[in-house]
């Protein structure tokens, strides 16, 4: 079966976090998720992160290099905030909504959608509790633009963790953006090099010495280094 990215995510958590139940993992907000993802990738890597991006305007390769502290917008001991957990609302124009974050379980119920719009549409009409127009209950769908644009404007508000953009400018040209990082596919990516790395150096010590891949994946990784030092690798 292909994982999906929000499976990936609670996966992740899952490993790293043996108490939480799947289903506790499953109801962060998306921004509580990625804090977490944010700490574990921290442990497994060192808080160094670095990118590449292409600038927009002339195309150069720009290799960025930052730090977990610049993209945590929640110290960790706030990262349950009491926001997240309580019904938010909004009122704009003589309508009145109140709804809740999206969590992992919003994410993977519309996960196959692959058009924008209906994406955000979907998932707001998961999140909407209850919508009413001078007291008058309407369906989430028929909710006008400016007043979709407030709900989504406070959910980012109430979980600025889950929206991270960096800030940045092309040393060629001086171009200035925002490019949203997602910690979620830069991490995964990260697991999967790691992963090809290991296995090039269990193909590598195999074809030399002939030794079982358990025993080579059984040794310390200065040992693994090395026997691929005294092969040439
Ligand atoms: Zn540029």
């Amino acid at each position: 079966m292909v994982q999906q990215p929000v499976e990936r995510a609670l996966m992740l958590l899952a490993a790293a976090s043996p108490p939480a139940l799947p289903e506790a993992l499953a109801q962060l907000s998306i921004g509580q998720r990625d804090a977490r993802l944010l700490q574990l990738r921290e442990w497994a890597f060192g808080p160094q992160l670095i990118g590449l991006a292409s600038c927009g305007n002339c195309g150069e390769r720009l290799e960025l290099t930052f730090n977990s502290a610049d993209i945590r917008l929640l110290p960790s001991s706030q990262e349950e905030s009491a926001e997240t957990a309580v019904p938010l609302s909004v009122s704009v124009d003589g309508y009145e909504v109140s709804f809740r974050l999206p969590d992992s379980l919003d994410l993977a119920s519309i996960s196959g959608e692959t058009d924008g719009v209906t994406f955000r549409g979907l998932l707001l009409e998961r999140c909407i509790l209850s919508a009413s127009h001078e007291n008058a209950v309407i369906p989430a769908a028929d909710l006008p633009g400016a007043v979709v644009t407030a709900v989504a404007e406070r959910m980012s508000e109430a979980d600025p963790q889950a929206d991270i953009r960096l800030a940045l400018t092309c040393a060629s040209c001086g171009h200035h953006w925002q490019a949203p990082f997602d910690i979620l596919s830069f991490f995964w990516s990260e697991i999967n090099a790691w992963a090809y790395r290991i296995l090039r150096e269990v193909h590598a010590l195999a074809l030399a010495y002939g030794w079982r891949e358990a025993d080579i994946l059984a040794m310390t990784p200065w040992r693994r280094q090395f026997y691929l030092a005294m092969i040439g690798e």
